[in-house]
C-alpha cells in the first residue's frame, strides 16, 4: 500500500511527497513510498559552517538528491530560507526587533542576489536528473516574485536549463489572498502551514506558551488554504502542502477537499496519510471541507474531525 500511487478512494490522485534535507532523506524517503520531494529545506546545506557552501558544493548535494529520486520523480528545492528563526553565522542580519517580520527567506536572497545566484545555478545543474521545480519562500507581494524570476531567468538562459518548473511557498496571508494575482506568474503554490498559521494568528511558532493555540486547523488558516486553492484553480496551477499540517491524518482529507492535490509529508507519515487518503471518496472530502470551512474554532474543527475519522 505505501508504494501505490497517492488517491482518494475513487481514483483521484493526490501526490504524497516527502520533506527533505539531504540525498540519504531522499533515499529514506523513496522507500518509505515517497513519490518524489514536495520540500528540500535548501538551509541546511548553509548552517553550521563558517562560510557560505560554494556552487560546487551546493550541485553536488542538490544532484545526488535527484539521482536518488531518478528522473520521473518531481523534486522541488526551496531557496535559503534563512532569517527570523533561523540564523547563519556569517550572514550577519541586523538586530531586528521583531526578527520574524524582518528580512526572512526570499527577502535575504534579494537583499543578497550573489547568493541567490549562487544557489540557482547550482539548483539548475539537478535539472537534466530529475523534474525539477524551485520554489522562493516567504514571498508576500508580485514584486519579490517577479525580482526573483528575474534573476532565474538570467541563470536559466545562461546555463540553458528553461525546463523547470518556478512556485512559491504560501506563508504570508498576502500571498493567500492574492493566490489568483500570482498564479498566472507562477506553476504551483506549495502551502507553508508552520509559517502561514504564525502569521495568520500573531503568533509565535515557537511561543512555549501560545503553541497549542497557533494551530494550523483554526478556521481562519483553513480559510486562506481555501483562498489559496480558489485562487490557484481559476488558473489551472496546482497547490500542494508542505507545512506540518499535511502530515496530520485527520487534516489530510480536508486538505484534499479544498482542492490540494499534493501532500508533502514527514516520511514518517507517508503511509499513514497514503492509507488515510484511499478511505474517503474526492465527494466525501468536499463535503468534509465544507463542513470544517463553516465552524468556528480549532477546539469546533478538531472535535468534528475526531468524530468523522476513519
Ligand atoms: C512552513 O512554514 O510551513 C514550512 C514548511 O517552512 P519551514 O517550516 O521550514 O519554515
Ligand atoms: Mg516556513
Amino acid at each position: 500500500m505505501s508504494q501505490q500511487p497517492g488517491q482518494t478512494s475513487d481514483g483521484s490522485r493526490i501526490e504524497v511527497v516527502a520533506n527533505i534535507r539531504n540525498a540519504a532523506d531522499a533515499r529514506d524517503a523513496v522507500k518509505a513510498g515517497a513519490e518524489g520531494v514536495g520540500l528540500l529545506r535548501s538551509e541546511f546545506l548553509f548552517d553550521n559552517r563558517d562560510t557560505a557552501p560554494s556552487e560546487a558544493e551546493q550541485a553536488a548535494e542538490y544532484c545526488a538528491v535527484a539521482r536518488e529520486l531518478g528522473s520521473d520523480r518531481p523534486l522541488v528545492v526551496r531557496t535559503l530560507d534563512v532569517g527570523g528563526d533561523k540564523p547563519l553565522s556569517y550572514l550577519p542580519l541586523p538586530k531586528e526587533d521583531n526578527p520574524f517580520l524582518g528580512l526572512r527567506g526570499i527577502r535575504v536572497s534579494l537583499d543578497r542576489p550573489d547568493l541567490l545566484r549562487t544557489q540557482l545555478r547550482a539548483i539548475l545543474q539537478a535539472a537534466p536528473l530529475t523534474r525539477l521545480h524551485i520554489m522562493f519562500p516567504m514571498v508576500a507581494s508580485l514584486d519579490e516574485l517577479r525580482a526573483a524570476k528575474a534573476i532565474l531567468a538570467e541563470e536559466q538562459a545562461s546555463s540553458g536549463h528553461a525546463d523547470v518548473k518556478v512556485g512559491i511557498m504560501v506563508e504570508v496571508p498576502s500571498a493567500a489572498i492574492l493566490a489568483a494575482r500570482f498564479a498566472p506568474e507562477v506553476d504551483f503554490f506549495s502551502i507553508g502551514t508552520n509559517d502561514l498559521t504564525q502569521y495568520v494568528l500573531a503568533m509565535d511558532r515557537g511561543h512555549p506558551q501560545l503553541a497549542k493555540q497557533a494551530d494550523a486547523l483554526h478556521p481562519g488558516v483553513l480559510a486562506m488554504i481555501a483562498m489559496t486553492c480558489d485562487g490557484a484553480r481559476a488558473h489551472g496551477k496546482w497547490v500542494g502542502v508542505c507545512g506540518g499540517l499535511a502530515s496530520d491524518e485527520r487534516a489530510a482529507p480536508v486538505l484534499v477537499g479544498l482542492g490540494v492535490t499534493e501532500l508533502s509529508v514527514s516520511t514518517p507519515a507517508v503511509a499513514s496519510v497514503k492509507a488515510t487518503l484511499a478511505r474517503w471518496s474526492m465527494d466525501e472530502c468536499r463535503t468534509l471541507a465544507q463542513q470544517v470551512l463553516a465552524l468556528g474554532t480549532v477546539a469546533e474543527v478538531r472535535a468534528h474531525l475526531a468524530q468523522q475519522a476513519r
